[in-house]
């Protein structure tokens, strides 16, 4: 058999080089953590071979004892971690090793700042992985071969971790992948079995396989196992602590922080699961990319089926990370059958539940830590109401809004917070969506619900608009945007408003007319209200039109909706509203209608047609009011 050697000088993509760096440089401190993140690299390989040897058996080659290896050598200053899972063809070794798969890592590399205290805290977030090594190492061998290829098949990888790394074709009988590390100077307190031990313990005792290392001491040599190698979440949940399940969270999410909380359960009876469930501390960098991965693992009796299990778990806690393992489903099950599953279904279902009511206890007990949870994935679980045909008010019980009530741009009222100060005789919940929360904060629109004590909730979310379309009331009360319809404040509305607003209108109704003949089509109606107490005017929707904001944001993102025409409503008792009543002058008259109408529109955010017309026409009129001014001066 002949070898063809193939030996190559590669160069690292270009980020790998920044990723090192800044892994050296912040986890100096932290530098033990590199084992785990190879022990977890084996496990995950063990268990896709597992996987694959689901429908070819022969992956196996007669070696189906499936384990991890840890070895030092104190001579040479290397340690070895060694596995017999599925192992890289020369393809893969290029892909993983030499490049960052992980989707998100454009979204990282932008994030970081370049002043490393403070890029510190994002490469936790980002996952640190097989390039750990470096902290320790100042040279990285990777030997490895793919289960299913021929022993001439063989890869080795060497690299110093600065901008390349050789690959060659080697000889390589045995399957799986072995990891030497040359260690760098003042590494020594590794080449130490104890401190080896502990590590492994400290991180790796979940890890579900058997990791080896040969036993210490005068008696015979052999092996003996470090850990407890049993699946974590099979094991009684009075029997592991929270660091145990902390370090289990790292593994399955690939994460560097703790979780934000956790949920391990297991569900009995006609249907037997166990599922252990985690809600990250930050959002993965890639919980908007489409191609997010790593989700839920799906394991059969202890036997990893697969990841990123969608059908597990609704995409809006498409952050959740985790383990389900059923004792019901077909080892060989396959996603196709996994999309039509009843058994997978009811997981699901009970799964959601459970999530669920974790966070409906979190927020419970510790508001600050939701207040946390509520700023990473928020915007995430407001899918829900979109999405999920059931548990639509349980997920809104959930949600959490700005609102005038105490003014702070923080999202912290909940909808029951809202009902609770509700005023007697109040029909809705009031709400008003705008782009950002000062705008949101100043629209005109609340004019008079300020004035009443009235409150309403903030929404500056895009998926607001959403949100709204889709739950449309809570707890029996509606939810009523406050920019559309007639506003009808029902028993609110005070009597003698209504009277004046009655009186007013009837004299009004001259003045309407005459500025919606002015401004022609660019309104569908010009109308009195009570909405406003010190602006002069502002833009609504028919109650069955598109609403402003969301016309906004879908005409931002490139589609094209039919034009809706505003309604403008002024205000009768305004100064400017009543000198435009006593105008002669038609000339000014068009001025000052086009003047009302587009302030309305710049004070909720919206763009004017013509920005350079509006400051003229405002310019003219300043001129004009000092000229009148002087002339009074002057006389
Ligand atoms: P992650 O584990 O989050 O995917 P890593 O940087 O730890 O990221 O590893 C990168 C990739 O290299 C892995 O996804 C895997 O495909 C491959 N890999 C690393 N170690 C091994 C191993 N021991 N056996 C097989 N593949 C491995
Ligand atoms: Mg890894």
């Amino acid at each position: 058999m002949s070898i063809e050697a193939r030996q190559e000088t590669l160069g690292f993509q270009a980020e790998i080089r920044q990723l090192l760096d800044l892994m050296i440089h912040s986890l100096y401190s932290n530098k033990e953590i590199f084992l785990r993140e190879l022990i977890s690299n084996a496990s995950d390989a063990a268990d896709k071979l597992r996987f694959e040897a689901l429908k070819d058996d022969s992956l196996y080659e007669n070696d189906t004892d499936l384990a991890i290896r840890v070895e030092f050598d104190e001579k040479q200053k290397t340690i070895t971690v060694m596995d017999n899972g599925i192992g890289m063809s020369r393809e893969e070794v290029i892909d993983n090793l030499g490049t960052i798969a992980k989707s998100g890592t454009r979204q990282f590399f932008n994030a970081l700042t370049g002043d490393q205290n403070k890029d510190v805290h994002l490469i936790g977030q980002f996952g640190v992985g097989f390039y750990s090594s470096f902290i320790v190492a100042r040279k990285v061998e990777v030997t490895t071969r793919r289960a299913g290829l021929s022993r001439g098949e063989g890869v080795r990888w060497i690299s110093t971790g600065e901008s390349d790394y050789t690959i060659e074709t080697v000889d390589r009988p045995k399957r799986g992948t072995r990891v030497v590390l040359c260690l760098r100077d003042g590494m020594d307190e590794f080449l130490n079995s104890y401190r080896l031990r502990g590590i492994i313990r400290k991180y790796s005792d979940h890890i579900s396989l058997p990791i080896l290392m040969i036993r210490e001491g005068k008696d015979e040599k052999g092996d003996e196992t470090v850990n407890s190698a049993t699946a974590l979440w099979a094991r009684n949940k009075k029997d592991i602590s929270e660091e145990e399940y902390h370090e289990f969270y790292k593994h399955v999410a690939h994460d560097f922080e703790d979780p934000l909380t956790y949920l391990h359960s297991k569900v009995e009876g006609k249907l037997e699961y166990t599922s252990l469930l985690f809600i990250p501390s930050h959002a993965q960098f890639d919980l908007w990319d489409r191609e997010q991965r790593h989700g839920i693992k799906l394991y059969v009796r202890r036997v990893f089926i697969m990841d990123d299990a969608e059908q597990l778990i609704p995409a809006w806690l498409r952050f959740v990370r985790g383990v389900v393992d059923s004792d019901d489903l077909p080892l060989n099950i396959s996603r196709e059958i996994l999309q039509n599953n009843r058994t997978i279904d009811s997981i699901r279902a009970g799964c959601t539940k459970k999530v669920l009511g974790l966070l409906q206890d979190m927020a419970d007990r510790d508001a600050e830590k939701y207040a946390g949870f509520w700023n990473e994935f928020g915007r995430v679980l407001k899918e829900g109401v979109i999405e999920a045909k059931d548990d639509k008010e349980e997920i809104a019980r959930l949600f959490r809004f700005a609102s005038t009530h105490d003014d702070s741009d923080k999202q912290a009222v909940s909808l029951m917070n809202y009902m609770e100060r509700m005023q007697q005789g109040q029909k809705a919940i009031y709400y008003l969506t705008a782009e950002n929360f000062v705008t949101a904060r100043n629209s005109p629109h609340l004019e008079v619900f300020r004035k009443k004590g009235i409150e309403v909730l903030l929404l500056t979310d895009p998926i607001d608009e959403w949100v709204t379309a889709h739950l449309h009331e809570f707890d029996g009360k509606p939810l009523q945007s406050v920019t559309r319809g007639e506003l009808d404040l029902g028993d609110l509305e005070d009597q003698d408003q209504e009277d004046q607003a009655e009186n007013t209108n009837q004299g009004q109704d001259g003045l309407t007319e005459r500025i919606r003949q002015s401004l022609g089509d660019k309104v569908k109606e010009v109308r009195t209200t009570n909405r406003l107490t010190t602006s002069p005017a502002c833009l609504v929707s028919d109650e069955h039109d598109m609403g402003r904001h969301l016309e906004k944001i879908l005409k931002a993102t490139g589609q094209s909706i039919p034009a809706v025409k505003p309604i403008l409503e002024i205000n009768p008792e305004h100064p400017i509203v009543m000198r435009l009543k006593d105008e002669t002058d038609d000339g000014r008259f068009a001025e000052w209608a086009r003047i009302l109408f587009d302030q309305a529109l710049l004070s909720e955010g919206g763009q004017l047609e013509d920005p350079a017309g509006f400051v003229h026409r405002l310019n003219a009129l300043f001129l004009d009011l000092a000229g009148s001014k002087n002339t009074q001066d002057g006389t």
